[in-house]
Formats: C-alpha cells, sequence, structure tokens
C-alpha cells in the first residue's frame, strides 16, 4: 500500500484532534506518513502520537520559516516531500490555512485538490471524497483524475481511533523558495483562553441565537456547553446584535461545523445558519416556537423557553456525572 501523507496539525507541543482524525482516515487509503513542520523540540512527541494513531514514517522538518511566514514554507515542505516520498494522497485538515496550503500544494504538483471532504473512502482508481454542498442540499462524491489527490478534509470528519504503530522519524532539509519571505508575521496576539474547544474542532456545539434575548442570556447557553465540554456558537443574529463574538458566527459567513452533537437554542433555522450545522451528527433544537423551521432539521426537538430547557439540562447533566 502506498504511503498517504498527513500534514499535522499541532499547538503548544501537542499533537490537535483534527490530525489524528485524518490519520484514521488515511489507514483507508494506504500508509499513513505524519508530516511535521515547525514543532520545534516537541516533534518526537508529536511523532509517537501520530504512531499511535497509525503513522509508519513521520517527515520531520524544522526552520524558523515555519513560524516567520504565512503557508508557504508550509508548502515548500510538503512540495519536497511529496516529490521524493510519490505518496497515493496528501490530506490536510479544512481550515483556512490547511485550505490555502492544499490549493498552492495542488498547483505546484501539478494535481487536482478536493476541499471540504466530509468522508474519504479507498477505491481502485484513488480516494473518493464526499462533500456536503449548497447549505447541504447535495452530497457530491468525487475523484481527483490528475496527479497526486491532495484532498482536505473537515474536522469531525472521523472520529480518531488510536491504533499501536511504531514511527520511524526521517528528518527533513527544506529549501525554501523565494517566495517564502512574501509575507512575514509581525506581531502575533494570544486570544483569551475560553477554557472551551475550538469551535469547528468540537465535538460538541451549543449556540445561542436571537432567543437568548442579550449579551447576558449566553449564560445559560454557556453554563450547558461547560457541562458538555461543549464549544459555544452562535447565530448571526446574535452577533450582530452584539450579544457574542463573531469569531463565533455559525452559518454561511460564519464557521462550518459538523460536531457529533449540535444544540441550537432560540434560533429559528434560517438557511444561511443551516449551511454551517446541517452537516452535525445529531441536532437538537429548543424553541418555543414549535414552527420554527429549525424543527424540520432537528433530530430531538424541545419546544419551550430556552430559559427554562437549558438550566435544567444543565443540572441534569451535572447531576448525572456525580
Ligand atoms: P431569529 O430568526 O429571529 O430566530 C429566533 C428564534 O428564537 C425564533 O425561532 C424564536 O421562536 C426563538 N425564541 C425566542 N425566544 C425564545 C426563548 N425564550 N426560548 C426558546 N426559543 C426562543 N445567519 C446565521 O446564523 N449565520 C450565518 O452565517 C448567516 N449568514 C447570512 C448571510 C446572508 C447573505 C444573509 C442574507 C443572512 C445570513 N444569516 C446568517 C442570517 C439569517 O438569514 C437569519 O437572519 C439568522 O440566522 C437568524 O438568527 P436567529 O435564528 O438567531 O434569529
Amino acid at each position: 500500500m502506498g504511503e498517504v501523507l498527513v500534514l499535522v496539525d499541532h499547538a503548544d507541543g501537542r499533537i490537535r484532534k483534527p490530525a489524528l482524525e485524518l490519520l484514521t482516515l488515511a489507514r483507508r487509503l494506504g500508509t499513513p506518513a505524519a508530516v511535521i513542520l515547525g514543532a520545534g523540540d516537541d516533534a518526537a512527541a508529536i511523532a509517537a502520537a501520530a504512531g499511535d494513531h497509525g503513522a509508519a514514517t513521520a517527515y520531520v522538518a524544522d526552520a524558523p520559516e515555519f513560524a516567520d511566514y504565512l503557508v508557504v514554507p508550509h508548502v515548500d515542505a510538503l512540495t519536497q516531500i511529496a516529490r521524493t516520498a510519490g505518496p497515493t494522497a496528501i490530506l490536510v485538515t479544512s481550515s483556512q490555512e490547511g485550505k490555502e496550503i492544499a490549493a498552492r500544494l495542488a498547483l505546484r504538483l501539478g494535481s487536482g485538490l478536493i476541499t471540504d471532504a466530509v468522508d474519504l473512502e479507498a477505491d481502485d482508481s484513488g480516494p473518493l471524497a464526499t462533500q456536503s454542498v449548497f447549505a447541504s442540499s447535495y452530497t457530491v462524491t468525487s475523484r481527483v483524475t490528475q496527479g497526486t489527490p491532495v484532498i482536505t478534509v473537515k474536522p469531525n470528519a472521523a472520529s480518531p481511533e488510536p491504533t499501536s504503530t511504531s514511527c520511524r522519524i526521517e528528518h527533513v532539509t527544506v529549501e525554501f523558495s523565494p517566495a517564502t519571505t512574501g509575507t512575514k508575521v509581525v506581531s502575533r496576539t494570544a486570544r483569551t483562553a475560553s477554557g472551551r474547544p475550538e469551535l469547528t474542532e468540537a465535538a460538541i456545539v451549543v449556540s445561542g441565537g436571537r432567543g437568548v434575548g442579550g449579551a447576558e442570556g449566553f449564560k445559560v447557553v454557556e453554563d450547558l456547553a461547560d457541562a458538555l465540554g461543549a464549544a459555544v456558537g452562535a447565530s448571526r443574529a446574535a452577533v450582530d446584535a452584539g450579544w457574542y463574538p463573531h469569531a463565533h458566527q455559525v452559518g454561511q459567513t460564519g464557521k462550518q461545523v459538523a460536531p457529533q452533537l449540535y444544540l441550537a437554542a432560540g434560533i429559528s433555522g434560517a438557511i444561511q445558519h443551516r449551511a454551517g450545522m446541517q452537516t452535525s451528527k445529531v441536532i437538537v433544537a429548543v424553541n418555543k416556537d414549535p414552527e420554527a423551521p429549525i424543527f424540520d432539521l432537528a433530530d430531538y426537538g424541545v419546544i419551550g423557553d430556552l430559559f427554562t430547557v437549558l438550566p435544567e439540562l444543565t443540572e441534569r447533566i451535572i447531576a448525572h456525572r456525580g
């Protein structure tokens, strides 16, 4: 079986969950090989974590360029590794950065590119990627027909499945292209940590809409999210009203999420909101209007006032956990 390169997302010296999902999916297509860039002294620990999810090889490259410049150093490294290793596919997480890296990489390799896959399958003629498009109204299956398939996969497309593999580390010295220094990072400001998972990667998302009634109304949403270990989302109506930060907006013009569980509280279910959450595995809606369109989409619905339902649910979850 050929190698499947997986660009490993890492932060603060740890492998991130979307990378474990990619490694799990890569096993369906061939032998996963992790590409670990700019991890410094943490590379060995990240490689070991990749091995615990099936990576037989870790291509490790380190250089200040990975931190000092935007995306291009990653493209240089992946291009070089791909040309030497000759993989059967290259997988990248569908983040904004990941999609830019994948697009540039595909161009350099003369390959076809598929973005935002929600599933992958092996096929005799190469990987088959499933996408959910047009506000999830259509499911499309596609295959790259030219070059090495470069595919970006949305977080939560698969559950990480551990498997013990001894991971061989191969150090790579990257020759950076003149384009590398085109866009330099001039400053970084750390976001205030909320202690909650990242919205696009969270297994559970609890979102509030206009029905929450104000910024202070998000307290019940946050309390439930914290009881569930979930991320907090918001509809555009709530964000535009200034009740919750824009970074939390879910939908067509916000973030696309596909968690295991999406709980929408006080959200009507407009098409633009659905576009960002319709591929969630289980959808629960809490709305006091039985005619709200969100109920057409929900797996479970509670007709009721969110200020009664959410605190009760939070209390029961906390009690259940003991
Ligand atoms: P509403 O539609 O006003 O719904 C509020 C709901 O709360 C109602 O169903 C009501 O019954 C319920 N409710 C009220 N009080 C309570 C209570 N106490 N308990 C329980 N339920 C209660 N929207 C997005 O969300 N994301 C996007 O990315 C996005 N992009 C857009 C892009 C474009 C180009 C356009 C035109 C629109 C976009 N919108 C987006 C806006 C979208 O059309 C809707 O206006 C928006 O989603 C509505 O938000 P909402 O459901 O919170 O509010």
